[in-house]
């Protein structure tokens, strides 16, 4: 098993090490049909593409996909913060995405006080963190939450039933190892489908997942539940 596409990488225009045609060319030589550029959103303090480069992260973003429509298909991307425990999210305006990933980030900029306070003691919230994620689900733009039970915990099982209603996929994530097989197993249990992300903040690691692969394995997803395996 192997990935066949990764929807979830970074570059420099957040807090990754490599160019958006850097992953793009890591892709390729990993033999991927199709490469997310994903970098994180505008309200998270430390990391996001600030507003006034968003432009220009997606104009890099247009120039590859230019650049390697022969090769590979690049999808524009963002990894959106969850800032509100209305589910409030950072989208910014006036962009089309390709694909968008929505998760919880410690160090977001939250939508107020109040949802700042609920998300710092959130690990004793887990049925008003989980409703905060299902209404931002339940707009329909979200087409994966990544890393669940990351930063804040979730109730999977319901998590789970809202991305199998909206289409979502349930991100098995390579850099944060916060699920476990019986969580993955619940999931799956609850009808989501899945995706395998490297979660690559380095070229290197785009298209690498060897942990979250054997721990789907082990839960025991089948290819068929993965959007982005391949056995060749
Ligand atoms: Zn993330
Ligand atoms: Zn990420």
């Amino acid at each position: 098993m192997r990935l066949k596409a990764d929807y979830h990488t970074h570059t420099v225009h957040s807090h990754g090490m490599g160019s958006v045609k850097d992953n793009a060319e890591a892709a390729i030589a990993k033999g991927l049909e199709s490469v997310g550029i994903t970098d994180h959103s505008v309200s998270h303090f430390f990391y996001g593409v600030k507003n006034k480069r968003f432009g220009y992260y997606m104009s890099c973003i247009d120039d590859a996909k230019k650049a390697y429509a022969d090769r590979i298909d690049i999808k524009s991307g963002i990894e959106l913060n969850l800032t509100g425990f209305d589910g409030s999210f950072d989208m910014p305006e006036g962009y089309q995405f390709d694909t968008v990933i929505l998760g919880y980030h410690k160090g977001a900029v939250y939508k107020d006080i109040t949802s700042a306070w609920r998300f710092f003691t959130g690990h004793r919230r887990v049925n008003e963190v989980t409703k905060a994620y299902i209404l931002a689900i339940q707009t329909g733009l979200i087409d994966i939450v990544s890393h669940p039970g990351y930063g804040v915990p979730v109730d999977y099982r319901m998590l789970a039933m809202a991305c199998a209603d909206y289409g979502t996929l349930f991100e098995v994530n390579e850099k944060h190892a916060d699920l476990s097989a019986e969580n993955i197993h619940e999931a799956a249990s609850a009808g989501a489908k899945f995706v395998i992300s490297s979660d690559a903040h380095h070229p290197e690691d785009v298209g690498e997942a060897p942990h979250a692969i054997a721990l789907a394995l082990k839960a025991g997803l089948t290819g068929s539940q993965i959007v982005n395996i391949t056995e060749d």
